[in-house]
């Protein structure tokens, strides 16, 4: 066989999934607009019934995130000396705030400069007055929650349930004044999903923990250590269903689209400036930011995220895609330490896309009500989108609920935010993927920056690090199995 060609072989060989799953995405987009063009009427159960594959692909995908969390981050943290892994907590840190203050400053220049929402065709009645997103609690509530939920009161709850402030109107209460939510009784209730803020941060007290405690954590270091590397293996199999699960998720949206008009008409502007934004930053700072930290060029690398990005745009969650983002970061050679502990943090607190899109959403929104931005609230939209995107749970849409907070520090109501409905499924993936991105040059970053002390640490190997010998060889049967 000529050299080329062998090369050729080599390459798909290599790259067969990352080019399925894409593949997945750009035909499941192409049969959606088919099937759209057929201007046949595709009821809601026929939608399900094509989602349906999709659906049970990311059930699996779901399925693994508690487990993996958890043992991922217990493990990673019991693995290093205790020292070591204060640094690399606080380089991570370090690097997830610049990247968020820096993806919101650049969605406030653009959304300034280019003014979508100063566009006169941009609003129309129809979207505003559609009341699907309505304020039940104040902002401080919404902080004060995220701060409950990162001290759950029962852990095993806080892997179905997450805490969430009510706020009820008793008519017979002459205190209480109908509409203003702030004289209603307050009252804390439970709602259905993983407090994943929660379990990340007993897993890190678990872990530090069990460092401490040195031989005598052994018995349970070794089984998180086994745990999580049985949910990676089970992710090495299941990440297979991954071409065939976006395309039948891409392709479900795409025919649920309820108008593709207002896509590139009305909200066409608003729409460009966020994925301009998310292309700036993901393709611009972050580029500059793994230079200067790495002293490498990002492309060899984002090139081999390929089925990390494929999923995280079929999915439109970075938890789910939390399990493919370890796995992609296993086979460029990273500590396994430093990205089972740093990604699965990211997946939860880190979300630049989502920041970058709450403060652009924000302000499209006030400049559509012609709400005066000075450069206090402007400061305030900032603020309030950084803490919106480290609330927001890594789930479809999920930014769409904490951008009420940032439209309240502006005086706009709940409401507005069915203004950019129509756009957001898609703008969702778009930011999910960038969300994830970052997670994975994080990883590759901070193990850059803690080469010094990960050689330091190897030196003297702890009997953690004897444990986690194992790990490269169950890694060579994971490659052998995919
Ligand atoms: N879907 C996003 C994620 O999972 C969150 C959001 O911006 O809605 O990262």
């Amino acid at each position: 066989m000529p050299l080329q060609l062998r090369r050729c072989a080599s390459f798909v060989r290599g790259n067969l999934l990352t080019m399925l799953t894409v593949l997945g995405v750009a035909s499941g987009t192409l049969l959606g607009w088919s099937l759209r063009a057929t201007g046949a009427q595709w009821s809601r159960r026929e939608v399900m019934y094509f989602q349906y594959p999709g659906e049970l692909f990311l059930r699996m995908l779901k399925c693994l995130i508690v487990p993996l969390l958890v043992s991922s981050i217990v493990s990673a943290i019991g693995s290093l000396d205790l020292s070591l892994s204060g640094r690399v907590g606080l380089r991570a840190i370090v690097y997830y705030m610049t990247t968020t203050v820096c993806a919101v400053m650049l969605g406030i220049a653009l959304v300034t400069t280019i003014k979508p929402g100063n566009d006169p065709g941009a609003f129309s009645a129809p979207n505003a007055t559609r009341k699907l997103v309505t304020k039940e609690t104040l902002t401080s509530d919404t902080l004060l929650d995220l701060i409950r939920n990162v001290f759950p009161e029962n852990i095993a709850q806080a892997t179905i349930a997450t805490y969430r402030t009510r706020l009820v109107y008793d008519p017979n209460d002459p205190r209480q004044v109908q509409g203003h939510i702030e004289t209603y009784e307050i009252k804390g209730d439970y709602q259905s999903g993983t407090n994943v803020l929660g379990l990340v941060c007993f897993s890190i007290l678990l872990g530090i923990t069990l460092g401490k405690m040195g031989e005598r954590s052994r018995p349970l270091q070794a089984f998180f250590h086994t745990l999580s590397e049985a949910m990676m293996i089970i992710t090495g199999w299941v990440i297979w269903l991954s071409p065939l699960g976006v395309f039948f998720l891409v392709t479900a949206k795409i025919m649920e689209i309820e108008s593709f008009g207002e896509l590139v008409g009305r909200l066409g502007m608003y729409f460009m400036t966020v994925l301009l934004g998310l292309f700036l930053h993901g393709f611009g700072t972050l580029s500059i930011l793994f230079v200067l930290a790495t002293k490498k060029l990002p492309c060899r690398y984002i090139a081999k995220m390929g089925q990390v990005m494929a999923t995280a745009f079929g999915t439109a969650s970075s938890s789910a895609t939390m399990p493919i983002t370890i796995g992609c970061c296993d086979e460029m050679g990273l500590d396994p330490r430093i990205t089972r502990f740093v990604i699965p943090i990211g997946a939860t607190i880190n979300m630049d896309g989502t920041a970058l899109y709450e403060a652009v959403a924000a302000i499209f929104i006030a400049q559509l009500r012609k709400v005066d931005m000075s450069f206090g609230k402007i400061v305030a939209v900032s603020v309030t989108a950084t803490a919106a995107s480290i609330g927001a749970a890594g789930i479809p849409q999920a930014g769409l609920v904490t951008m009420v907070m940032v439209l309240d520090t502006v005086n706009l109501p709940a409401e507005d935010v069915s203004i950019i409905l129509a756009v957001d499924w898609l703008l969702d993936r778009f930011r999910t993927t960038i969300n994830v991105v970052c997670d994975a040059l994080g990883a590759i970053i901070v193990t850059s920056l803690s080469q010094g002390d990960i050689d330091k640490s190897r030196a003297a190997p702890t009997a953690a690090d004897r444990d986690a010998a194992p790990a490269t060889e169950l890694a060579e049967l994971e490659k052998g199995d995919r």
